[in-house]
């Protein structure tokens, strides 16, 4: 196997008749990373994929593999390989011929033939399947067999669309894990598509957030959870609750802002911001407790009354409502088991969180709107 390739997209421009489908991307994804482009259905993720492996042209920009720019040059002289959701396997090829097919094209020895299929199909782990035929096999198997297929070629950048996008829960997360494995003893570029935020969590490197065919944000995906650059970001990553706030002050590195109708303290990375803004509160940072007890010093705080306690095994989501028509979500861990949240729909409680728990942002102008696992005021 070859190695990585570095990518990096430069202005990358591409419409569809009236549809800006990818407007000005710009990227760096460097050589042997596990790169993930993450955002909304219709934001453009594909369209820079098909861009990337030569089946769509753009209309600007550039695509440079290893500081080369291969814009407009045909797909099969790219060192590049592409991996679809639906497989596109060959039915009446065996699973041995459907891996063999592309190297047919190159000037391939018999005998390398015979090396390489072998090798691809054990990283694959499908070496026990190269004689049956796609439709006997699972769907995870076609789909390793695709991964074979695209292996085989020795790419130096690994083009993924949804690989996983068919499979049940269970057998997405065991390969998700497996893919990743393989990535990182291969040292293959990986570009992957995914609407699937815990998806892009647990595999990349780095994380591209596209919002209306721009990048929104790029950076590891610790980061971009725990320091999102917009409000799109911090809703598409994980579960966010997000107010209107008004920030009027900047001191010893937080901000002072009006939300909820109370003053609070956060984080803020631009001391310049004033005025309308957003914050931007994880419910795992939200510690729910009888109206009694005192609040720690320097928490923000907020009362309410909880209107619903949802169990949900490790943790129970607990919704607080902090004004009428606003609700404030919380994550409680049930350390004590199923009984660990003693607050009931009705009962009166505080919400308390760090001033670093909470982030000023500035709104985002996203019309692509990220699928939310929890609605929010
Ligand atoms: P999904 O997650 O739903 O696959 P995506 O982020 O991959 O979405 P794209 O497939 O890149 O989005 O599409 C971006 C926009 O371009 C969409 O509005 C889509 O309808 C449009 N589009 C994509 N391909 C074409 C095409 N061949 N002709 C016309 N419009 C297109």
């Amino acid at each position: 196997m070859t190695g990585g390739g570095a990518v990096r997209l430069v202005s990358l421009t591409k419409s569809f008749g009236d549809v800006v489908a990818v407007d000005g991307i710009d990227l760096d994804l460097p050589a042997g990373e596990f790169c993930s482009l993450l955002g909304a259905s219709g934001c453009g993720k594909t369209t820079t994929l098909r861009m990337i492996a030569g089946f769509e042209k753009p209309d600007a920009g550039q695509i440079l593999l290893d500081g080369h720019d291969v814009a407009m040059d045909a797909p099969h002289v790219r060192p590049v390989n592409t991996v679809f959701q639906s497989y596109a396997l060959f039915p009446l090829m065996t699973v041995w011929e459907n891996v063999a097919f592309g190297l047919g094209y190159q000037k391939v020895s018999k005998e390398e033939t015979r090396r390489r299929v072998g090798e691809a199909l054990e990283l694959a782990q499908m070496q026990d399947y190269a004689k049956r035929r796609p439709a006997q096999l699972s769907g995870g198997q076609q789909q390793r067999v695709a991964l074979a297929r695209a292996l085989v070629l020795n790419p130096k950048v690994l083009l993924l669309d949804e690989p996983l996008g068919a499979l049940d829960a269970q057998l997405r997360k065991h390969l998700q894990l497996q893919l990743r494995a393989l990535q990182k003893d291969l040292g293959i570029t990986f570009v992957y598509v995914t609407h699937d935020q815990e998806e892009a969590l647990t595999m990349s490197d780095r994380i591209a957030v596209i919002a209306d065919g721009k990048v929104e944000q790029v950076g590891a995906p610790e980061d971009i959870y725990a320091s999102p650059a917009t409000t799109y970001v911090a809703s598409f990553l994980g579960s966010a609750n997000i107010f209107d706030a008004d920030v009027s002050d900047h001191s010893a590195g937080l901000a002072t802002c009006s939300a909820l109708g109370r003053t609070m303290h956060a984080v803020c990375r631009d001391a310049t911001l004033r005025g309308a803004a957003a914050i931007v509160i994880r419910p795992e940072r939200i510690t729910v407790a009888a109206p009694e007890v005192p609040v720690p010093a320097g928490h923000n705080c907020v009362e309410g009354t909880v209107s619903s306690v949802v169990y949900l095994g490790a943790a129970s989501q607990v919704r607080v409502e902090v004004a009428p028509g606003s609700t404030l979500v919380a994550q409680v861990a049930n350390h004590d088991g199923p009984r660990s949240v003693s607050a009931q729909p009705g009962s009166r409680v505080t919400c308390t969180f760090d001033p670093d728990a909470v982030q000023v942002l500035r709104q985002s102008s996203a019309t692509t709107a990220p699928e939310l696992d929890i609605q929010l005021a």
